[in-house]
């Protein structure tokens, strides 16, 4: 189960940048998770919910966007979208493409409360 892994990382960068701005806590984590990304969202959530125990992100609201998958075809160069990674291309049938989006992974933006005591 990668996603435990995911996750762990997830949590680390998201701890980190809230460390370096004086966060007592995280209340709010917005992730894009690309449909390439082979992240199964029952394992994604189990996972999340476990990870968090213990850190800035116990209490964050997350916030999940879906990316779509895209790809142009290398033999066409058609973009289109792509559900699965070895997709074929829809317009010459070609296996051959690059994927343009789809494989992220990221945190887009986090509200972190900051502490009080100035
Ligand atoms: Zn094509």
């Amino acid at each position: 189960m990668h996603e435990i892994t995911v996750v762990a990382n997830i949590i680390e960068i998201a701890e980190n940048e809230a460390r370096k701005a004086g966060a007592l806590s995280i209340s709010e984590i917005e992730l894009e998770i690309g449909k390439l990304s082979c992240i199964e969202k029952t394992a994604f959530d189990f996972a999340w919910k476990h990870g968090i125990r213990n850190t800035l992100l116990e209490h964050a609201k997350r916030i999940t966007h879906d990316i779509p998958g895209k790809a142009k075809c290398k033999t066409c160069k058609q973009v289109f979208e792509i559900a699965e990674l070895f997709d074929p291309c829809p317009h010459c049938g070609n296996y051959f493409s690059e994927i343009l989006e789809g494989n992220e992974l990221k945190i887009r933006s986090l509200r972190i409360k900051e502490s009080t005591n100035l």
